[in-house]
This record gives structure tokens, C-alpha cells and sequence, in this order.
């Protein structure tokens, strides 16, 4: 990566002499990079350039649009390696989970939609109607740090898929994959203009970007908190928003469950990229009588992973992406313990042999009460509450008992009745007995969770006005 200390604007590598943002090594602590903390000029000119740009792209063909994407998916296969290892380093996922997820992942999600795209209906006839299905302009897209470039593709793939233009403001925190993209994308036939990365702090770039007018649709993942002010700025001048936000999800397993198969899953997805997932299953409800013994399962799976060097291949748990993440998360381990909820594994000491980088103990508490704010509020790193239930339909009051609505999972020994619990959760997905990641299924969120749907043909509608021509 040769242009971290510029911005990508209008088809050019724009230098930057002002102030920058210090990348850290989760790992270690140490400054790895050094980015633009760019000013709202910059994000006026990559606004500009993506408005100049529109009236091309949103008229380009779907082959022109096509090919653009196949060299995008090429070169994402061919910089995986760099993109697995950068994001180790920047968030703390152990090497072989990144290699798989957060380089894989963008690829295979670019090949959905070069799958789709050629069937994909742009028009549809409706008696005397002709339905037709346009870009629906600029886009803004800001993203978060705990799946970086994930989180970008599953945006500027569609919206560029879609005839749209994008500019795009990584997180500050694990900026450097979205360099890679542009570099990728640099190489390829895009027009200038219609792809631009401003890299910046959330309060200056991204609020000049969520209240620009000539940007028609916001594309948002991050906090709740961040998606609120969006969805303000955005009510002013009508943009359409899309919004993925946090979650405090649970994993319910029910009485004829295999109790040792389900806590090994929920543990496995709640101690993912060390809890920094949005969809983590991080409150397990299990049977009043099974508590006990559920508490025991857990604590033996998570002393299994010891927290240690995300580069090494053996690590299955690494550190937390920021010392302010790490900080937030033992603050989150000291309060459950002043809430009075048991202690079973864990706790708010670093780990042993982890003096440097932002480590911290997976974390596990038993007897967590409903509606305390260790079960209510969402922790983001490697704490999972035990939370006991009387019967099915606590349970799942339980587990619908929280503003959010992202994910959870179902465990039952009978398919049918798990399906039927999965259908009364109030959340964009449900896992039933630890069924496989789809990433041609929507992912979204109810509630505070989120508005809109990401994946397959349901991220790729985001992006499209609908217009009718009466004929
Ligand atoms: P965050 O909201 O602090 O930041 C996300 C992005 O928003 C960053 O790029 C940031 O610079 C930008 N931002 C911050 N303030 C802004 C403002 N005033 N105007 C415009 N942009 C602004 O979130 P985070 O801490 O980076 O990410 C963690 C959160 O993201 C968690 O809550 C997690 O659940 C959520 N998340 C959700 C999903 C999902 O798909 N639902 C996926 C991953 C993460």
C-alpha cells in the first residue's frame, strides 16, 4: 500500500498534508499506519466528483458493470493474503479466522452478485406498466473497524452493480483494507469519479457526507448511537437511509436441546473476532435446571481459548481492535460483578503473558438478571451472559427483552419446534441448530438494530428507485 497518507478522489490519489489518524497494531500497541484526517473540503470534492460521475454510470451497461466487478474479484482473490493480515493486525483476528472471513468473505459476496446481476429483473412489465428499477444516486457509505472491508464490499458492490456512485469513509480504527480496495478498483475499467474513499473522523468527514445534499442514499454500519445521528441528518432532506447497527443477541436453547453441542456453538459465534461481531449470540438462556451445568460447559469452552498473537496460526482468540474497545469491555466485566451477577469465568485482569496489545480474558457470567444492564446493553468483546428461564414462553421474552433485533439462535432436539420459537424471534436472523452462514440470504435488523437489509438480492433493491412508465 503506497497511498495511506492520501484520499482517493475522482479517479486520483490525492495528497494530504494535514493532520492524520494513527493506525495501532491490535497485537502489540504500536503505530502501524498513518491516515488522512481529512477535512470537509475533501469530502465536498469526492461529493462533487461522484455527482459529476452519476449521469454516465447510472446509463452504463450491466456487461460494462460486470466486467467491472470480475476485476474486482480478481483482484481481491489475488491481494487476500495482504488484506488477511492487515486486518489481523489492525482488529485482532487470529490469522487463519481473517484469511477465511474477512478476505474471503469480500470475494465471495463480490461472486453472489456477479451471479446474480445478469437475471436480475432492472425492469418488469405490470399490466400496462413498465416497472423499472434506477440507481437511486450518490451513496454514503461509512463503515466500522470490526469487519472492515467486509463490511465496505457488501456496499459499494451493490451500489456499483446498481449504476450508483459511492463515496466511501472507512473507520478510522482499520482503515487500511478500504486502500487496498481503491488500489484494486484504481486498476480496473470504473470511470473516474464513481468510486471515492475520504478517510477521516466521523464527526467532520462523515457528518459533511450524512448532510450533503447532493448525496441521495446514506449506507451505514456501525454503533447505534452513530446510525440515530444519520437518520436525523437524513430526515431533512429525505435521503434514504440503510442502517446496520448493534444487537445483544440470544441463543435459546430449549430443554431437549443436546445442551453440550449448543453451548459449544453459542460460545464459538459469541467469542468470534473476540465479541466484536454485531451479530455475537451473547446471552445464552438456557433452562432454570440446566443452569448449573451450562455454566460448567461454558467455562470449559472458553478456557480453551487462551487469548494470544493473532498472526500465529494456532490463535483462536486474539485481542480487542483499540485500547478504548479493551477499556470499554472491562468496565462492561467490573460493572457485571458490581450488578451481582456470578462470576464463572474470566474477569477484568489482562490475561497472563499479554502485557502489550489490547487483550482481555473471555469472560463469562452466570445468573444474569433480565433487564440489568449487563444483559440490556451491548459489550462488543468476549462476555457472555448465562441468563436462566422458567419455560418456552419466558424464554422467549426473554430474548425479545432488549431494544435490539439482530440475530439469535434456536436449539431444539425437534426441528419443528425450534423453527416455530426461531418464528416468534424478533430479529433479522435465526440460526436453528446452528445452521450455515447464507451469504445469499437478507441480513438486517429489527428495532435499534437496524433499517434495510444487506446480502443477495435484498442489499442490491437498497440501492434502486422504483419508476413506472405507463404505456
Ligand atoms: P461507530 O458508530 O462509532 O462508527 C462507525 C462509523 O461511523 C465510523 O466510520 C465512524 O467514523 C462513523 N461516524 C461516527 N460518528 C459519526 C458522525 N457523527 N457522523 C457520521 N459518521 C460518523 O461504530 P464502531 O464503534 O466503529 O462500530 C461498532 C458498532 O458497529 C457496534 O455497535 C456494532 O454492533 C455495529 N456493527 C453492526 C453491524 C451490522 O451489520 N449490524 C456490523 C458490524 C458492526
Amino acid at each position: 500500500m503506497n497511498n495511506l497518507s492520501k484520499n482517493y478522489i475522482n479517479g486520483e490519489w490525492v495528497s494530504w498534508s494535514g493532520p492524520t489518524l494513527d493506525v495501532h497494531e491490535a497485537g502489540t500497541g504500536d503505530v502501524i499506519a498513518k491516515v488522512p484526517a481529512s477535512g470537509r473540503d475533501e469530502m465536498e470534492q469526492a461529493i462533487a466528483a461522484a455527482d459529476a460521475a452519476f449521469a454516465d454510470w447510472s446509463e452504463s451497461s450491466l456487461d460494462q458493470r460486470i466486467k467491472v466487478l470480475e476485476q474486482l474479484h480478481a483482484g481481491l482473490k489475488e491481494r487476500a493474503g495482504e488484506i488477511a493480515e492487515t486486518v489481523c493486525r489492525e482488529v485482532g483476528m487470529p490469522i487463519k479466522l481473517a484469511t477465511g472471513i474477512q478476505a474471503g468473505l469480500p470475494a465471495t459476496i463480490t461472486k453472489t452478485y456477479l451471479k446474480m446481476l445478469p437475471d436480475f429483473p432492472f425492469s418488469e412489465q405490470c399490466g400496462n406498466s413498465e416497472v423499472q428499477y434506477a440507481p437511486v444516486g450518490v451513496v454514503g457509505c461509512i463503515t466500522p473497524w470490526n469487519y472492515p472491508l467486509h463490511q465496505v464490499i457488501l456496499k459499494i458492490v451493490p451500489a456499483i452493480a446498481a449504476g450508483c456512485t459511492v463515496v466511501l469513509k472507512p473507520a478510522e480504527i482499520a482503515p487500511q483494507s478500504a486502500y487496498i480496495l481503491a488500489e484494486i478498483l484504481d486498476g480496473t475499467d470504473l470511470p473516474k469519479g464513481v468510486f471515492n474513499l475520504v478517510s477521516g473522523e466521523g464527526q467532520t468527514v462523515g457528518d459533511t457526507l450524512i448532510k450533503h445534499p447532493a448525496v441521495r442514499m446514506v449506507s451505514f454500519t456501525g454503533s447505534t448511537r452513530t446510525g440515530g445521528l444519520i437518520a436525523h441528518a437524513a430526515a431533512d432532506d429525505f435521503k434514504r437511509i440503510a442502517l446496520e447497527m448493534g444487537g445483544k443477541s440470544a441463543s435459546v436453547i430449549l430443554p431437549d436441546a443436546n445442551l453440550a453441542a449448543a453451548v459449544k456453538g453459542t460460545v464459538n459465534n459469541c467469542l468470534l473476532n473476540s465479541g466484536q461481531t454485531c451479530t455475537a449470540l451473547t446471552r445464552m438462556l438456557v433452562p432454570a435446571d440446566l443452569h448449573d451445568e451450562a455454566c460448567e460447559l461454558a467455562a470449559a469452552a472458553v478456557a480453551r481459548m487462551t487469548p494470544g498473537n493473532p498472526l500465529e496460526e494456532t490463535t483462536r482468540l486474539g485481542p480487542l481492535a483499540s485500547a478504548q474497545q479493551r477499556d470499554k469491555v472491562i468496565d462492561y466485566i467490573k460493572l457485571g460483578i458490581e450488578e451481582g451477577h456470578t462470576l464463572v469465568a474470566g474477569g477484568p485482569e489482562a490475561p497472563e503473558g499479554c502485557d502489550k496489545g489490547y487483550f482481555v480474558k473471555a469472560t463469562v457470567f452466570g445468573n444474569v438478571k433480565p433487564g440489568s444492564r449487563l444483559e440490556q446493553e451491548e459489550i462488543f468483546g468476549p462476555v457472555l451472559c448465562v441468563i436462566p428461564y422458567q419455560d418456552e414462553a419466558d424464554a422467549i421474552r426473554i430474548a425479545n427483552g432488549t431494544q435490539y433485533g439482530l440475530s439469535g439462535a434456536v436449539w431444539s432436539a425437534d426441528a419443528d419446534r425450534a423453527k416455530k420459537v426461531a418464528g416468534k424471534l424478533r430479529t433479522g436472523q435465526v440460526f436453528v441448530n446452528g445452521g450455515d452462514f447464507n451469504p445469499l440470504a437478507p441480513f438486517g435488523g429489527f428495532g435499534h438494530s437496524g433499517i434495510g437489509r444487506e446480502f443477495g438480492k435484498w442489499g442490491l433493491e437498497e440501492f434502486l428507485e422504483v419508476r413506472s412508465l405507463q404505456l
